[in-house]
């Protein structure tokens, strides 16, 4: 996706603060944290929104869950605790259309609902 900002990160067109790069997904720093720690993790295969996730891409998405984990513990709040978030349409205020699993921990959260 030629206008994509998530294409342009992975393809290094916009710079990005870079966690971790796999064959699967990369992951960056918010440009925008909400927390001490808010990282996104990004599939490099573009697709738009959870909505558009496929049972073949079932493995892809479990995989972000995993690398965010992985992460989570390298940076010290696996055990303090974080939060994965996937936002997706109006409602929820996604905003940028390629999937990605928001990363929030390093302190302590507000309760959602
Ligand atoms: P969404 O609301 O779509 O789930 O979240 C999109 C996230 O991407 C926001 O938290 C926003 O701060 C972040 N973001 C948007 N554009 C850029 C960018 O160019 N670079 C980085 N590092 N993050 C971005
Ligand atoms: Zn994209």
């Amino acid at each position: 996706m030629s206008d994509c900002v998530f294409c342009k990160i992975r393809d290094g067109l916009i710079p990005a603060r870079l966690v971790m790069r796999d064959d699967r997904c990369i992951a960056f720093e918010d440009i925008n944290p909400q927390a001490p720690v808010h990282l996104l993790f990004v599939p490099l295969q573009h697709i738009a929104s959870n909505d558009a996730v496929t049972p073949e891409d079932r493995e892809l998405v479990g995989h972000l869950v995993l690398a965010a984990s992985r992460v989570a513990a390298e940076r010290g709040i696996a055990h303090s605790g974080y939060r994965l978030v996937m936002n997706n349409g109006p409602d929820a205020g996604q905003a940028v259309f390629h999937l990605h699993l928001h990363l929030l921990g390093g302190k302590p959260l507000r309760k959602m609902g």
